[in-house]
């Protein structure tokens, strides 16, 4: 298997990424619809922040509160936001939103007694924040490389199905109405970061961009790790200056977000302020659309 080093080389020396400059914005990057349609919603952010010279920010749970709060400000004063805080014991959607990542150690606190629970009751809770399709498919199918039984899109799935009364028997993971709830609450927003969803391969001389489902075909986990290399959810690629490189993965979970407030004008990282601003400038076509449960998809 190659170096990951020289994957990285090979990355830092791709073609940029061309911009429209009356916008600003940078154009819609080929690939999946499914991924395009997240990665230009924020394509805008990510244009602003390339001109920046702030060296990296910290994970600080930013993007899944501010999705939080959005809920919390639509569901104000009816009857499913009561039952939400019901079930929450009074916690809101925005302090829920984080749990996931406070389970796994990701947060400025220790878990709770109800998170460690939930990682005892789910040991492979780590990976039911992704799935790794690669970028060459058109969307997302069970069996195909970089997915898996317990990802992102089976759990949150699950969380529906529990929520909804009708938790299977043979579900991927342990849950009940207020775990899959806060569970939920924090893969929606994993779930529409592009690097969460969608993954690029490597063969194994690290020149060529691969779909394991085709280079790997045959071979034991479509030779991931062993005769094709992955780049973990975008954190073996780095971008910025060789001064100021930083993890894709983490640009986008963090960078975006700061850069997005301060698109709007908010220089005090208000949460409440910020999706405030969201909920009454909402993208038009933003509901979505058929069945509960095949929305993960
Ligand atoms: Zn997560």
């Amino acid at each position: 298997m190659c170096q990951r080093s020289s994957c990285r080389e090979i990355w830092q020396q791709r073609p940029q990424v061309r911009r429209k400059p009356a916008t600003g914005f940078i154009e819609a990057p080929t690939g999946p619809r499914w991924i395009r349609a997240s990665m230009v919603v924020t394509a805008a952010v990510f244009s602003v922040l390339a001109a920046s010279a702030e060296p990296a920010w910290p994970w600080g749970g930013d993007d899944h509160r501010t999705i939080g709060m959005v809920a919390d400000l639509l569901l104000e004063g009816t009857p499913t936001g009561d039952k939400v805080s019901g079930v929450l014991g009074g916690a809101t959607l925005s302090e829920a939103s984080l749990w996931a990542d406070c389970a796994k150690g990701y947060c400025h606190r220790a878990p709770t007694a109800e998170e460690r629970a939930f990682t005892d009751q789910n040991p492979r809770h780590h990976v039911f924040h992704y799935t790794d399709v690669a970028v060459q498919q058109p969307g997302y199918r069970l069996g195909a490389a970089g997915t898996a039984p317990d990802d992102i899109v089976q759990i949150a799935t699950t969380a529906i199905r529990v929520l909804q009364g009708r938790a299977p028997n043979n579900a991927p993971a342990t849950l009940n109405q207020r775990s899959a709830l806060w569970l939920l609450a924090h893969l929606v927003g994993d779930l529409h970061q592009p690097l969460h969803v969608g993954a690029i391969y490597f063969d194994n001389s690290c020149e060529q961009i691969v779909d394991p489902n085709v280079a790997g075909a045959g071979q034991p986990n479509f030779g991931i790790g062993t005769t094709l290399a992955s780049t973990r959810g975008g954190n073996d690629l780095k971008t910025g200056s060789t001064s100021s490189r930083r993890n894709l993965h983490g640009y986008w979970d963090s960078g975006t977000v700061t850069g997005a407030m301060r698109l709007v004008d908010i220089r005090d990282k208000s949460i409440e302020d910020f999706g405030q601003e969201i909920v009454e400038n909402a993208p038009p076509g933003w509901q979505t659309a058929g069945d509960l449960e095949t929305w993960p998809m």
